[in-house]
């Protein structure tokens, strides 16, 4: 059977390409540092007028002006609402992404192409207006029963709807009885996003008996910090992550770029493969039930 999870209020307006909401930046700020190698930004859109009542886990779609060379409209790219329920006000009228700038790779080409709505979100500036679509998504949604343990695992801007899951554990409800352990993979101490001195909204409620996070950094430059990937750090923490699955009321949520699934895949195999048991059926078996949860792109 499957795990029961949030509900989405049925009162929500849902917005489509046809007719997007017109929402308006409210602050943009930067979460990365001036020397980091990447830009990741902090929006905040004013919803306000919309119906739009999002909730942690899902994401919304931002339609870039212009067109395509074929001449019809940009088709709409999807963001992860960084946002608990209620915004980071309080209002319930404004919903925060965070967007990295992403340049296309193409070794043919002498200059980096700018990404389409990356660099139109990177370069807004309060005041200014977006057309919003959504809110999407359905699955990747918290568990109703408070004393599931969470798994979190994230690359780069994969961290956004952890953030809103913390947020709203911590600051809307207040509590959570599971254990929460969050794996976090980022270049260097510098793109840690929520995690560090400038912003530390996921890294404060640490204090908290049931939440335990791990960065793991790809990029180190001082000797005193260790060098891995998000896959190590679950390694690191196998026997906790393996008798979590084991009990069996856990979920595991996965967010970030695509290559990230590989490394995570070959963890569970392994520790599968030591009690003798297959990895992808218990896996089918997990996502079947809600307790197996990817949103990768
Ligand atoms: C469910 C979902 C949630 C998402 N949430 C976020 C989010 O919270 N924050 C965010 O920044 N993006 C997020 N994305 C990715 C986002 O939708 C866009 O794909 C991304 O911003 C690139 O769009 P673009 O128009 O700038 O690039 P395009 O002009 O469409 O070019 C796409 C190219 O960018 C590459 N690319 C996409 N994302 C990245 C990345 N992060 N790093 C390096 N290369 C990349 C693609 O592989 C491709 O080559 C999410 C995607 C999905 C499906």
């Amino acid at each position: 059977m499957k795990i029961k999870k949030y509900s989405i209020p049925e009162s929500t307006v849902i917005y489509k390409p046809k007719s997007p909401f017109i929402a308006r930046v409210i602050s943009t700020t930067a979460l990365t540092e001036a020397e980091s190698s990447d830009e990741v930004r902090n929006i905040i859109l004013d919803v306000s007028g919309s119906g739009i009542h999002y909730i942690e886990g899902q994401s919304i779609g931002i339609i870039p002006p212009g067109e395509r060379e074929t001449g019809k409209s940009h088709k709409a790219r999807l963001y992860s609402i960084a946002s608990a329920r209620t915004g980071d006000d309080g209002s319930s009228t404004t919903a925060t992404i965070c967007v990295k700038r992403v340049y296309n790779e193409d070794n043919m080409a002498e200059a980096k192409v700018p990404g389409i709505a990356s660099n139109y979100l990177c370069d807004l500036k309060p005041g200014d207006s977006v057309a919003l679509i959504g809110p999407n998504g359905r699955r990747f949604l918290l568990p109703d029963d408070d004393s599931t343990d969470l798994i979190l695992i994230a690359v780069g801007t994969g961290i956004a709807p952890f953030r809103a899951f913390i947020r709203h554990i911590f600051l809307e409800k207040g509590f959570w009885n599971g254990r929460i352990r969050l794996f976090y993979g980022i270049k260097n101490a510098m793109e840690a996003l929520f995690l560090n001195d400038q912003n530390d909204d996921i890294g404060q409620y640490m204090t908290q008996e049931t939440f335990e996070a791990f960065r793991a950094l790809s990029r180190v430059h001082n000797e005193d910090e260790e060098k891995g990937y998000v896959q190590h750090k679950l390694a690191e923490h196998k026997q906790e992550v393996w008798e979590m699955i084991c009990r069996g009321n856990f979920a595991v949520y996965i967010c970030g770029l695509k290559g990230m699934e590989e490394g995570v895949d070959e963890v569970f195999t392994t520790l599968a493969k030591q009690q003798g048991l297959d990895w992808p059926t218990m896996k089918a078996k997990f996502i079947k039930k809600g307790q197996w949860n990817t949103e990768v792109y």
